[in-house]
């Protein structure tokens, strides 16, 4: 069974076509500029060379049918007929408070992801777009929403509410959803598995370290919190969201730099964080390059950042009334073997023990990173949310 995993951003769609069997990877690729000037699709199969069509896409429709065009290409494509894709996984950014997981669409769904504009309002539209592009190129094929908030859903009334007029959260839905759902759910139940923990003992702190970064609790699978909150600016420092603040500055500046909340907003998003901060990138590898070379601002982001993490990491202690597994994922958290090994420093108080061999070794496989004696076991483990994305949509179908 083939599974294909779409992920739709306004101007951009990224695919992977997954052989279920295998869990492999057929193809992947990405179309880019769609609706823009440029537009441009590059499709890759393992083992073969970059594919590159440049053809106008003016919306989503004609990507997904490029895409599958180039799918069953006697040369460039994997398989024969679209008829071999079981089912289409969609990448969802937010389902609000209707859906705690994932769910074959409907109209009903539709309707609920359109509702969630407002809530999503970039993310939402395109996730949209894509689910009826495949409806119109693949008439039968069922389509799955797999949301990002869904496993913020299982939160309870005292993490996930902000303590303002409870009204707003009736008028609104203003809450705490959380992001990156989708890989805490994968890494967190991966990691029950690879660390063997028992029940009773299952409780995991995921640490997604990307350019976007976020953390969660949860106990057996099941979220207790996580970082990110109505938006994903909440909760960690990262590549350019400031993550935490008191809302005070936002008023601040508003009022000092004569910018409107939109503005401000824009600047906590896009840039603020490490690149704010160090005013040299958004990446770590560039920032870390320049506290190498002295540069004051790199080091103060880097160690900022670090601090969140740790200071996140002890309040989730705390929240789940202890911890048997910490685990480092996604960009900064699968490669950057200083920062975990930083973070880990300052987790001493856990008995946490760093196997500076083990922090080291191969990138990019599953590895504990702790000593055998630590008190709590340390591990990286890859994300895979298109995987994740698979799986959960073959779940539904078969
Ligand atoms: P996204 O949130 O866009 O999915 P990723 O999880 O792919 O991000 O992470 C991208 C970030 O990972 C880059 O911006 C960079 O800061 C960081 N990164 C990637 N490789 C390394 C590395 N070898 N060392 C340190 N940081 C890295």
């Amino acid at each position: 069974m083939k599974v294909l995993v779409l992920n739709c951003g306004s101007s951009s769609l990224k695919y992977q076509l997954i052989d279920m069997e295998t869990e492999g990877v057929l193809a992947k690729g990405l179309c880019e500029r769609i609706g823009i000037d440029g537009s441009v699709l590059t499709h890759k199969v393992p083992g073969k060379d970059d594919y590159v069509v440049e053809k106008a896409m003016p919306n989503h429709e004609v990507a997904v049918k490029m895409v599958m065009d180039v799918l069953v290409d006697p040369d460039k494509g994997v398989i024969s007929d679209t008829k071999e894709i079981a089912a289409v996984g969609h990448r969802v950014l937010h389902g609000g408070t209707v859906y705690s997981d994932s769910i074959v669409v409907n109209e009903d769904v539709k309707k609920v992801i359109k509702d969630c504009i407002p809530l999503g309002p970039l993310h939402n539209p395109a996730n949209l777009m894509g689910i009826e592009a495949c409806e119109a190129a693949m008439p039968g094929t069922p389509n799955v929403a797999v949301f990002d908030t869904a496993f913020g859903m299982g939160m309870e009334e005292s993490a996930y509410l902000y303590a303002i007029p409870y009204k707003y959260y009736e008028k609104y839905g203003i809450r705490r959803y959380g992001f990156h759902g989708t890989s805490h759910k994968f890494v967190s139940g991966e990691i029950i598995k690879f660390a063997n923990l028992p029940e009773g003992h299952r409780k995991v702190i995921v640490c997604h370290l990307g350019n976007g970064a976020s953390i969660s609790a949860s106990i057996d699978g099941k979220c207790v919190d996580t970082s990110m909150g109505l938006t994903p600016l909440e909760g960690l420092i990262m590549g350019t969201r400031s993550g935490d603040v008191d809302p005070a500055v936002v008023q601040f500046l508003a009022n000092n730099e004569k910018l409107t909340v939109d503005e401000v907003l824009n600047i906590l998003n896009k840039e603020s964080g490490i690149l704010g901060l160090s005013e040299v990138s958004s990446d770590f590898r560039d920032v870390e390059k320049a506290e190498a070379e002295g540069n004051h601002k790199a080091a103060v982001a880097n160690a900022a950042y670090r601090h969140r993490v740790i200071k996140y990491i002890g309040a989730y202690v705390a929240a789940m009334n202890g911890v048997d597994a910490i685990a480092f994922t996604a960009g900064v958290g699968e490669n950057d073997a200083s920062v975990r090994k930083l973070v880990c420093e300052g987790l001493s108080y856990l008995g946490v023990k760093i196997d500076d061999a083990k922090n080291n070794g191969p990138r990019g496989v599953a590895a504990q990173i702790s000593t055998d004696d630590s008190a709590v076991k340390v591990y990286v483990y890859p994300t895979n949310e298109e995987l994740a994305i698979a799986r959960e949509t073959l779940a539904l179908v078969k």
